[in-house]
């Protein structure tokens, strides 16, 4: 029924970059004779789920939406794959998303950009629009994403559903293309704060091929989505996220979802966490540092696409043509300004300095959780903007990750949830909740109070 629902809106959402109808019913038919022969599977065994195309899939291209990868088959399969397909769930496809995860529109993709199914002049956000919208457009009931400054509650804010980023190491990074290896967190997506949930455990837990993986129990968060229960708990509303910038139609759903927690019986505070004005300046320096080393790796030797070796040049010659070919515009700027910034001479000026304010943003999360059990916020400043509008400013779409990165910078826990409409456009509006490092039950009791 997901393939038929594909075929069908998939001409207009452009949600996927790889569907193969046989390699998906194949995996299907594999599920149902493990469970014919006795298996015992989780709960979301035989589930359809839609891949974001940044995970490595040894049976499926992985190309991270750029050129550079364009056809790459990986040998193997990254950890959330590899322990999707334990479970059971049968994946329909792998979607699209900005080119290595760089972007909040999916318009950085090399392919095509994703259309928003709610309004298809819309983006559908980024750099996860590709699960985003077909969540969204009802093609997958769930899909997966990755979260380094907000791509996963950004996308779900702009298309009405939920998106979940962990606890960063509480979900495995490996097999994932990596962006910003310390901001980099896979999560779930879904129409509802319960599958969510599902999806979260499946992959979850510790994993001893990533370095940087938690060793803790996964927090028991299909329990906290059945038990929305907030009466008592401490919410705090960060006052700077909030006022001049924001669309009055997110403010307006805002406002009244908090007014609906107090009703719940929360306790809802105002709490201030001053260093998180500057959590944007200091992401587009951490972000891009990291990434300028981790792309270093696609030198037209060992994988991907090589151009101009013609035998008449150099390593370097093809190297460097192979580079200007294969990445597109905003990577290349990434790629620079993260060199920039990591250069002798400079490094204290910007990365040591951003490095100092990531503490600071960690000491006013950990202040505020002295104070309260989670923090909310608007996940995005305004509802989806059309395709075009921020594609020559990248200020202005940077602007869209005002909300969602300190989360990332601090690696706590944060989910996003759907909050209502915005009167004034018709589009959805996202309410983030932001919890302590490995509390992530924590969004999702409030999430499912709010659903
Ligand atoms: N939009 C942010 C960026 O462009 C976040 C991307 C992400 O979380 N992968 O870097």
């Amino acid at each position: 029924a997901h393939l038929d629902r594909m075929a069908e809106v998939e001409p207009k959402v452009k949600a996927f970059l790889h569907v193969d109808r046989e390699v998906t019913l194949e995996q299907a038919r594999a599920v149902d004779a493990r469970l014919r022969a006795g298996e015992k599977l989780g709960p979301l065994a035989g589930v359809p789920i839609a891949h974001k195309d940044i995970f490595s899939t040894h049976d499926m291209p992985t190309t991270a939406a750029s050129k550079i990868l364009e056809g790459w088959r990986p040998p193997y399969d990254a950890t959330v794959t590899k322990r999707l397909r334990e479970a059971g769930l049968v994946f329909l496809g792998k979607t699209n998303l900005d080119e290595f995860a760089m972007g909040s529109s999916t318009e950085n993709s090399a392919y095509h950009p994703t259309h928003n199914p709610w309004d298809l002049t819309k983006v559908p956000g980024g750099s996860s629009g590709g699960s985003s919208a077909a969540v969204a457009a009802y093609e997958a009931p769930l899909s997966t994403g990755t979260d380094t400054g907000g791509s996963i509650r950004q996308p779900a804010a702009v298309t009405g559903i939920v998106g979940m980023k962990p606890t960063y190491g509480g979900s495995s990074r490996y097999g994932i293309i990596a962006f910003a290896s310390s901001l980099d967190t896979p999560g779930p997506f879904a129409r509802n704060v319960l599958d969510a949930a599902l999806l979260h455990e499946a992959f979850s837990g510790h994993d001893p091929m990533d370095s940087t993986s938690v060793d803790a129990p996964v927090p028991s968060v299909v329990e906290a989505a059945k038990s929305p229960d907030i009466a008592g708990m401490r919410i705090g509303v960060v006052k700077e996220f909030s006022g001049e910038g924001y669309q009055a139609g997110v403010l307006a759903r805002y406002n009244e979802v908090v007014k609906l927690l107090e009703s719940l019986g929360a306790t809802v505070v105002e709490v201030s966490c001053p260093s998180f004005t500057t959590a944007l300046p200091a992401y587009y320096l951490i972000a891009p540092s990291e990434c300028s080393s981790n792309l270093a790796r696609f030198d037209a030797m060992r994988y991907g696409l090589r151009v101009g070796d013609d035998g008449t040049r150099s390593a370097e010659e093809v190297m460097a043509l192979t580079r200007a070919a294969g990445f597109g515009p905003e990577v290349k700027r990434r790629i620079m300004l993260g060199t920039y910034a990591l250069s002798s001479g400079y490094y204290d000026a910007y990365y040591g300095q951003a490095q100092k304010v990531r503490t600071l943003i960690a000491r006013d999360f950990e202040a505020a959780y002295q104070q309260v059990d989670v923090l909310v916020s608007p996940t995005t400043p305004t509802t989806a903007f059309a395709i075009g509008e921020r594609a020559d400013d990248p200020m202005a779409m940077y602007l869209a990750d005002l909300c969602t990165i300190p989360s990332n910078l601090a690696g706590n826990a944060a989910m996003s949830v759907p909050c209502g409409l915005a009167d004034e456009d018709g589009l959805p509006v996202g309410l983030q909740i932001m919890a302590p490092v490995l509390a992530d039950d924590r969004c999702y009791r409030v999430g499912a109070a709010v659903e």
